[in-house]
């Protein structure tokens, strides 16, 4: 179990990542979201002692990273694709990880096949595509079969097979109890494969939710309306105590009335209605407006959600 405390992370003039608490809960996959600048790469680097904090701590199975054994059979990372030596085949780069670290060859030859590298294993990495780095990132993540995987925008560059792979790879990695803390800026990457989400926005933690219940705060639905007349049906439905907008097209939103409510007001009226739908938002779109700063959805459970 990693524990984030207070963590922050001060630049000259700009605040990176501003009194972060959470868990990475084992046996499942949690999104780490933000758009871009939000703090996430910098919050992963000071998880994997890459980047001091100026506050706060990482703590790992109860010790601090530098205490740990072997820390690689605890946290495996993939935080920079572009990171390896382009002269060297996947096989020459994943072995020199497996010597480093004292991990059998054996490994090597799992983690190539895991990733659906084994046919260009002995292809230099200058020719790989962004990715095949990836999957290399990946592969190299997962070497020392730790318990804890990270990984750093791992969709970017993939191709559908790739989204696909990983996809399933991830809730393979939950699946066998590992705690598995995937950062993307899109909801819809996250969407399918997380359990859970964390979201920041500046630094500052704005989420910390299941997907379920993340799809519950998108209780503002509302009702969208054309009619012969929308603009007397407005009028019909304000005084039966609607909230209504108008939207660009050419059609009404309407808030706090049924949707048999406004049947009802629009036969007692004589306007033909042409459509009469329930919306949802999308949790892209409700990812959108947390982000934004315009709301705050910070879960009552904040900090306490145990998993399973
Ligand atoms: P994300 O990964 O969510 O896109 P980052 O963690 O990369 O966000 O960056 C968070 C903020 O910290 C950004 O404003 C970025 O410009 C700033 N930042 C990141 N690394 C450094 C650095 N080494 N020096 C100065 N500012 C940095
Ligand atoms: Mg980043």
């Amino acid at each position: 179990m990693i524990e984030v405390k207070n963590l922050s992370k001060h630049y000259k003039d700009r605040i990176a990542v501003n009194n972060l608490s959470f868990k990475i809960i084992p046996g499942v996959v949690t999104g780490f979201l933000g758009p871009n600048g939000a703090g996430k790469s910098t919050t992963m680097k000071m998880i994997l002692n890459l980047t001091r904090p100026s506050q706060g701590e990482v703590i790992i199975d109860g010790k601090k990273y530098i205490d740990l054994e072997r820390p690689i059979a605890k946290i495996g990372a993939l935080i920079d694709a572009d990171a390896v030596n382009p002269r060297l085949t996947a096989d020459q780069h994943l072995q020199l990880i497996a010597i480093a670290s004292g991990i059998s060859f054996d490994r090597v030859d799992e983690v190539l096949q895991k990733s659906g590298l084994e046919k260009v294993r002995n292809k230099t990495v200058g020719q790989y595509s962004l990715g095949m780095k990836q999957r290399l990132g990946i592969a190299a993540a997962l070497l020392g079969d730790p318990k804890t995987v990270i990984l750093d925008e791992p969709f970017n560059g993939l191709d559908v097979d790739g989204i696909k792979w990983l996809r399933s790879l991830t809730k393979k990695l939950a699946r066998e109890g590992k705690a598995v803390l995937i950062s993307s800026h899109l909801m819809g990457e996250i969407q399918a494969i997380a359990e859970r989400v964390i979201v920041l926005a500046q630094g500052t933690l704005i989420a910390d939710m299941t997907i379920e219940e993340m799809s519950k705060k998108s209780f503002s639905s509302y009702i969208r309306i054309q009619s012969e007349d929308n603009h007397r049906l407005q009028e019909v439905l304000k005084e039966k105590g609607g909230l209504v907008q108008r939207n660009e097209k050419e059609s009404i939103v309407v808030r706090n009335l049924e949707m048999e409510d406004i049947g009802i007001t629009a036969k007692e009226n004589s306007i033909a209605l042409f459509e009469l739908t329930r919306i949802h938002p999308s949790l892209e779109q409700l990812f959108m407006e947390m982000t934004d700063g315009k709301v705050d959805y910070v879960s009552d459970e904040k900090h306490e959600y145990k998993g399973r």
